[in-house]
């Protein structure tokens, strides 16, 4: 780094400064004790002075009673931009500018000048209309017999080595890609915030990010490139979350956030959804085009944890979690995660034997004539019948069979599977199959998808592969390539998913699809008032025809849904609305005679989704806790079953564990069965399931007796520490009615088990 001369202009090597500040103090001493006037004892002083200060490396001031300059040397001037000699009457305060560093000293200029009394070295801000310049100054005042007659001093200029102090506390503090805070400086913050607010007993909420596919880009742009994006990711991080100072990054392509007395679960899911929103639009870098996505893990104090080991570690489980469920997505922290963790470790190792011992089969879903009715064609939907578990969902283990190398060959088993079974169909009927972007990146795609073929004896054109987005991040010519492979073979192609992810038509221009399949909540968000997504179907429905290409519709569930997808032109149609995946059997049975036609059944109306379930939970009426079954929930309200005739109007507590207490009120009541309404509506948990937007703090629970940040079997009212419910039951509960000698007391035996890691979230 470049040291700045006293000039102003930017020297070769650093001013000795100290040493320099040193003499110069001394000089101005001895001005202070003799006016600094040609005397002719010190005509050689006053040449080595004239030097220095030609030199550059040191200049002198004075002023008279009244703090006017009276003299200036002249590489102040050249400093400021005007000849010294412009300065001399204007005041010497006006020197030096405003700036945010400056330090308290500077603001007490005046006020030392008042005072009368010396100074040494005082950091002081030029007023420079450019460049930044700094200067140590020392004065002292000087007096003509008893009378104060002004200042007299010296200055160096200070300006690198301030720099240098900046840039080093700057590297200290901050991450020198992309001006973030740095992991050093975040776990600092973190730490004083959370022993800070732990007193004062408030929430601090972490967010952790990982960028999905960065590796990718890195790879195959290389690393100055995956540099830009990383500075693009950051300037997008703080469009989203407003403060600069509350994000960092931790290093490679991992961001933190931290988030003070934020611990509603609604405003985090939003936020975290913006932010992946925001991230995963396209990027220009370097000329190329790239796209990344990414997955946020949340964890908010002091519910999910204490200390900031303790809170990271959480959040840094949810993060896993959230790329575990199909990455692009959120996911908060809850106690289970660490069995899911455990559990996904399990699931990998007994997907390595899982095709080997038939437990690997596939489903299919008709795929109907929008118009017509007709089925046209099946999608291969890959199933796993869990000997231990039952059936595990696609959604769930193609992710861990991508990261454990195994989706090769699951994919070319599902391929030759798919077309074996097909080939038995009677007529034309297509079928579909999935393909993973690790299987489009295998030059040998084309190869396998030829012998499966072949050993079937399928036209080719019966063959569908459907393939996401995510097939672009690869390198472009790749891609091409293996789109032109595939075409060369004669398969068909459809864009799968179209709406999720940064969904651009330009994708449709470039490469040779045969159907766009639109995802179901890019059709659900359509009936939505206010939604765009019907013009954006219509602008696709109306692309694709131009280019000769069919369009899906995915996920229809209801009968308005149909009809708006039968209004906006959308070709072919796929959902629970025409049939749910079949087994071949039935697939074969039903297809057996003609053509298979289905006439559409469902819901008038898409209801807000609920979420079948079968989950003990609790419900609190009157200080008494009953054990209840929660048979579904939605956000708005719940079925819940154990409790016998309750009037409607009746209040609970619905506790789902992990402090998510709901107020409910009973609106309709069916014997052992009660519809309830919340006071207050539930949020996304990021995981396809729901959870309370607020929980009750560990701190009021430890008031209640209950040890910290461990919700406990519980009756939240207590304050002396017991445990034993205090109110009587009002209702009788299912299990007395089935249990009539339930007066032996073993009928709060459930009670122990459904409290603690419960996750309202999951199906
Ligand atoms: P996808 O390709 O988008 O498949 C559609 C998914 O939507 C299927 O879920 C299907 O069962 C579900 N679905 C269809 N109609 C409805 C409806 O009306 N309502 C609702 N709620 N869902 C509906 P599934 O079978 O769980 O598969 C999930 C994903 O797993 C698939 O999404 C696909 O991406 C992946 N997958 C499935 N089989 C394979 C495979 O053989 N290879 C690969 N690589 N991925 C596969
Ligand atoms: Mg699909
Ligand atoms: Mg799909």
């Amino acid at each position: 780094m470049s040291g700045r001369t006293a000039n102003g202009k930017s020297g070769g090597a650093t001013a000795p400064a100290a040493d320099s500040r040193g003499f110069f103090a001394k000089i101005a001493q001895r001005g202070a004790d003799r006016p600094f006037a040609p005397a002719s004892s010190s005509k050689d002083a006053l040449l080595l002075l004239k030097n220095f200060e030609e030199s550059g490396r040191g200049w002198f001031w004075s002023t008279d009673a009244e703090g006017r300059i009276t003299y200036l040397s002249a590489s102040i001037g050249e400093a400021l931009g005007r000849p010294s000699s412009d300065y001399i009457g204007s005041a010497f305060i006006d020197l030096f500018g405003k700036d945010d560093d400056a330090s308290d000293r500077q603001r007490s200029l005046p006020f030392i000048l008042t005072k009368q009394s010396k100074f040494d070295d005082l950091p002081l801000k030029a007023a420079a209309d450019c460049d930044e310049i700094w200067w140590a100054v020392s004065g002292r005042p000087f007096f003509q017999g008893e009378q104060f007659g002004g200042f007299r001093g010296s200055g160096t200029d200070i300006t690198a080595q301030r720099r240098v102090a900046k840039d080093t506390s700057r590297l200290a503090t901050y991450d020198s890609l992309t001006g973030l805070l740095n992991r050093f400086r975040m776990s600092k913050l973190l730490e004083t915030t959370l022993s800070a607010f732990q007193v004062q007993k408030r929430a601090c909420s972490v967010m952790l990010i990982d960028l999905d596919r960065f590796k990718q880009v890195n790879d195959t742009l290389g690393h100055p490139a995956g540099d830009m994006l990383l500075k693009q990711v950051a300037e997008r991080l703080v469009n989203v979350v407003g403060d600069r100072e509350k994000i960092s990054r931790l290093g490679g392509d991992e961001f933190q956030i931290i988030l003070q007395d934020v611990e509603d679960r609604g405003v985090l899911g939003d936020l975290a959804d913006r932010i992946i929103k925001s991230l995963s639009h396209p990027y220009s870098v370097d000329g190329s085009r790239c796209i990344i996505g990414a997955s946020v893990g949340v964890a908010v104090s002091p519910f999910d944890g204490r200390t900031s080991e303790e809170l990271i570690r959480n959040a840094d489980l949810a993060l896993y979690a959230a790329k575990g469920s199909g990455r692009g997505r959120f996911r908060f922290y809850s106690s289970d995660l660490l069995q899911t963790a455990e559990d996904r470790r399990i699931l990998e190792e007994d997907l390595r034997d899982a095709l080997a011992n038939e437990q690997i089969w596939l489903a299919y879903q008709p795929v109907v004539s929008a118009t017509s009715n007709i089925v046209t064609g099946f999608e291969a939907l890959i199933r796993w019948n869990h000997p231990e578990r039952g059936s595990i969902s696609p959604a769930l283990f193609i992710p861990i069979a991508e990261e454990a190398n195994l989706i090769g060959e699951l994919g070319e088993w599902a391929l030759h599977k798919a077309c074996e079974q097909a080939a038995k169909w009677p007529g034309k009927m297509k079928v579909a199959v999935n393909v993973s972007p690790v299987q489009f990146a295998n030059d040998l795609l084309p190869k396998i998808v030829e012998t499966a073929l072949a050993n079937a004896g399928l036209p080719a054109e019966r063959l569908e592969l459907e393939i996401t987005e995510g097939v672009f991040l690869q390198d472009s010519s790749g891609t091409d390539n293996m789109f032109q492979a595939l075409k060369k073979i004669g398969v068909r192609l459809a864009l799968d998913d179209f709406g999720t992810g940064y969904s651009s038509l330009g994708y449709l221009r470039t490469a040779p699809f045969d159907k766009i399949k639109i995802d179901q909540s890019f059709v659900r968000g359509a009936t939505e008032p206010g939604s765009r997504n019907g013009a954006i179907i219509s602008a696709i429905v109306a692309l694709a025809q131009a280019l000769d290409m069919e369009t899906t519709a995915e996920g229809i569930e209801s009968l308005d849904q149909l009809d708006l997808i039968r209004s906006l032109h959308v070709s072919h149609v796929q959902g629970y609305v025409y049939s749910q995946p079949v087994d071949n059997d039935t697939l074969l049975e039903r297809c057996a005679s003609s053509d298979w036609v289905i006439e559409p059944s469902g819901p008038a109306v898409q209801r807000g989704d609920r979420l079948s379930m079968y989950r003990k939970i609790g419900a609190i009426h009157d200080n008494h806790c009953y054990a209840v079954v929660l048979r579904n929930l939605s956000v708005s309200g719940a079925l819940i079953e154990g409790i016998l005739d309750v009037p409607t109007g009746t209040k609970f507590v619905l506790d789902f564990g992990d402090g998510q207490l709901a107020v409910s009120t009973v609106v309709r009541s069916m014997g052992h069965q009660q519809g309830v309404e919340f006071e207050e509506r539930l949020v996304s948990d990021g995981n396809g399931g729901l959870c309370t937007s607020r929980r009750i703090s560990p701190y009021m629970l430890a008031a209640a007796g209950m040890p910290l940040a461990n919700l406990p079997p519980g009756y939240y009212e207590t304050n002396d520490g017991e445990q034993k419910p205090k109110g009587l039951p009002t209702f009788s509960t299912l299990a007395d009615w089935k249990r009539p000698d339930s007066s032996t007391g073993t009928k709060d035996s459930t009670t122990a088990n459904y409290f603690g890691n419960v996750d309202i979230g999951r199906r």
